[in-house]
C-alpha cells in the first residue's frame, strides 16, 4: 500500500537564512558576503567558506547568472508536487551557485542567462527561483 504524501513543508527559518528569506520577501536576492575578502556566497553559514572569516554581512544581489546544470524530477515527493518538474543550478554573475526552482516554461539550456523571480508560498514564506530573462 502506497504511503500518502505530505503537504510540502514551509521553507525553515534558521537563523542564518532569515536575512535571505526576508529579502525574498521584499524582492530583494540577499546573499552574505565576506568583508575581508570581498566575495559572496551560499549557501548561508557563520563563516566564509575561503577564509572562515566571521566578518560578514549581506549585500542584494543583482539577481542575474547562467544555468549550469538542471535536472528534472518525474516523482512526487509532496502531495502538492506537479510532476516533472524542474530543479536548476545557477551561477550568479557574482560568484555563488544557486541550486532552486526553476520558473521558465521550457527546458532549460546550460549557459542560457537567466534572472530571480520571486514565488509566495503563503504564511509570510517567499521563495526566489529564476527563469529565462
Ligand atoms: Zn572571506
Amino acid at each position: 500500500m502506497p504511503l500518502a504524501l505530505k503537504a510540502r513543508p514551509l521553507p525553515l527559518r534558521h537563523p542564518e537564512d532569515v536575512e535571505h528569506l526576508a529579502g525574498a520577501a521584499r524582492g530583494e536576492l540577499r546573499i552574505p558576503h565576506c568583508r575581508l575578502c570581498d566575495s559572496t556566497f551560499w549557501p548561508a553559514g557563520p563563516v566564509c567558506p575561503l577564509d572562515r572569516s566571521r566578518d560578514l554581512d549581506w549585500v542584494t544581489d543583482p539577481g542575474t547568472g547562467t544555468v549550469t546544470s538542471w535536472v528534472r524530477f518525474h516523482k512526487p515527493y509532496y502531495a502538492d508536487d506537479t510532476v516533472p518538474y524542474v530543479v536548476v543550478q545557477v551561477r550568479l554573475a557574482s560568484g555563488p551557485r544557486l541550486t532552486t526552482s526553476w520558473a521558465g516554461g521550457e527546458i532549460p539550456v546550460c549557459g542560457e542567462r537567466v534572472e530571480v523571480r520571486f514565488r509566495a508560498l503563503g504564511d509570510g514564506a517567499t521563495v526566489a527561483e529564476f527563469g529565462p530573462c
